[in-house]
C-alpha cells in the first residue's frame, strides 16, 4: 500500500495545502527525505506568492495533483548539508526558486539550462527522481539538491528580495536571451503584478524606456512615480492606444489571464518581439497579419536556469533591486489568493512563514 504524505520519508514537516480545487489552503502534515550527501536542508523564512501557486491550487491547467503545497520563491537558512556539498554551509542565507530537480545529464543541463530538462522537477507539484511527490515552501523547511539551491547576495533582504527566484528570473532570462537589454530601447511590460513590476525594475537598470500596458488606470501613478515606467497605457483606452502603434521595440506579456494578442502586437515596430510568459488556462489566439505584414515575432520563456538565477540575483543585488510586498501571516493566504484573482497586490504577497507558521 502507497505510504501516506506523513509517513513516506523520515522527516515530519509541517505546511499549508489545498486538497482539492477550491484551492483553499489549510493546515498539512507531511514528510520529508533525510538531507542525501548532494542535499542542503533549508530552514524557510519568507516564501513569495506566485500566480502559478494560485493557477496550481485551483487546477487551472488540469495537472494539479492533490494535496499540493506550493511556494517556490523560498529564502531560507542552511540548516544541514550533505557530505559532498561544497557550495553551502550551515547557517548560510539561501534561495530555492522553481526548479528542484533535473536529470543532470542531458544537452540543457549542460548547458545550465535545468528548466528545459525533460526530467527537470518543479518545487511543488512534481515528482522527484526517487518517485515521491515534491512539496513547495509553505511548510517549515525543504531539502534540496545543492544544484538548485542560490547564494542569496549579502545586501538583498529575504522578504523583498525573495520574489526575485521566480518572478526575477522569469522575467530576466528572455531579456537576456531575446536580446532585450539595449539601452535606450522601448520595452512594453503588460500585466503590472508580480512579475510584471519586477520587469519595470529590471529595464530600467538595462536602460531601457518602460511603458506599462496595464488593464487599468489604478496602478499609473505608482508605476510612474514609484517604480520608474516611463510612462503608462490603459489597454482599454483606444486613443493612447492608437496613438502608441508602432513605438515598442519589445513587450514582456505577463498577463495571467486569456487576452487579446492583437493591439499589443500593434504596439510593436517592425521587428519587434513578444515575449508571452504568463500561462492562461486557455490558448491564446495569434493573429497573423501583424506577425507577418511586420515582421515580428511571439516567443515564450520558462523561468531560467540555476546559473542564470544565481547572475539575475547578484545583479538584483548590485542595482538595489527588490520586488515591493505586502507581507502577511501564513493564516492570511487564503484572502492574499482571492486578492490575488483580483489583480489586487503591490505587488506580491511574501508569507512570513518563519514567525507565522506554527503547527497545531
Ligand atoms: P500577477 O501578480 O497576478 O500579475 C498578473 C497581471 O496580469 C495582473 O496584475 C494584471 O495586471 C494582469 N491581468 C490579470 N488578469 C487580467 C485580465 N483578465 N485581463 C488583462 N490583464 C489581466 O501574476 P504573476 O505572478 O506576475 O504571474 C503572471 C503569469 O505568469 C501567471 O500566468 C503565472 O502562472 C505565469 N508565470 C510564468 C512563469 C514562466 O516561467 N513563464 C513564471 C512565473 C509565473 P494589471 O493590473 O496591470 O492589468
Ligand atoms: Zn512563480
Amino acid at each position: 500500500m502507497a505510504k501516506s504524505p506523513e509517513t513516506e520519508h523520515p522527516n515530519k514537516v509541517f505546511g499549508w495545502g489545498a486538497r482539492d480545487k477550491s484551492g483553499v489552503l489549510s493546515p498539512f502534515h507531511f514528510s520529508r527525505r533525510d538531507n542525501g550527501e548532494n542535499d542542503v536542508t533549508v530552514k524557510i523564512l519568507f516564501c513569495g506568492v506566485c500566480h502559478t501557486d494560485l493557477h496550481t491550487i485551483k487546477n487551472d491547467w488540469g495537472y494539479t495533483y492533490y494535496p499540493v503545497v506550493p511556494g517556490h520563491e523560498i529564502v531560507g537558512i542552511a540548516t544541514k548539508v550533505g557530505k559532498n556539498v561544497t557550495k553551502f554551509k550551515e547557517g548560510d542565507r539561501v534561495g530555492v526558486g522553481v526548479i528542484a530537480g533535473s536529470c543532470q545529464s542531458c544537452e540543457s543541463c549542460d548547458q545550465d539550462l535545468e528548466n528545459y530538462c525533460p526530467q527537470m522537477s518543479f518545487t511543488y507539484n512534481a515528482i522527484a527522481s526517487d518517485g515521491t511527490k515534491n512539496y513547495g515552501g509553505y511548510s517549515e523547511n525543504i531539502v534540496v539538491d545543492q544544484r538548485f539551491v542560490l547564494r542569496f547576495p549579502e545586501n538583498l533582504p529575504s522578504d523583498s528580495g525573495a520574489p526575485l527566484l521566480c518572478a526575477g528570473i522569469t522575467v530576466y532570462s528572455p531579456m537576456k536571451y531575446y536580446g532585450m537589454t539595449e539601452a535606450g530601447k522601448h520595452l512594453g511590460v503588460a500585466g503590472l503584478g508580480g512579475l510584471g513590476h519586477v520587469a519595470v525594475k529590471i529595464g530600467k537598470a538595462f536602460g531601457l524606456k518602460v511603458t506599462v500596458i496595464s488593464s487599468s488606470s489604478k496602478k499609473e501613478e505608482e508605476a510612474i512615480n514609484h517604480l520608474g515606467a516611463d510612462s503608462f497605457l490603459v489597454t482599454s483606452d483606444p486613443q493612447k492606444m492608437k496613438a502608441a502603434i508602432g513605438t515598442m521595440d519589445y513587450i514582456i506579456d505577463t498577463i495571467s489571464a486569456v487576452h487579446a494578442l492583437y493591439p499589443l502586437l500593434g504596439l510593436l515596430k517592425v521587428n519587434g518581439k513578444l515575449i508571452a510568459l504568463g500561462l492562461p488556462e486557455k490558448p491564446l489566439e495569434l493573429p497573423m497579419f501583424p506577425l507577418v505584414l511586420g515582421r515580428k515575432m511571439v516567443g515564450g520563456s520558462d523561468v531560467g536556469g540555476l546559473k542564470e538565477t544565481q547572475e539575475m540575483l547578484d545583479f538584483c543585488a548590485k542595482h538595489n533591486i527588490t520586488a515591493d510586498i505586502e507581507l502577511i501571516k501564513m493564516d492570511e493566504i487564503n484572502s492574499a489568493m482571492e486578492r490575488l484573482a483580483k489583480s489586487d497586490v503591490r505587488y506580491r504577497f511574501v508569507i512570513d512563514v518563519a514567525n507565522s507558521l506554527s503547527p497545531p
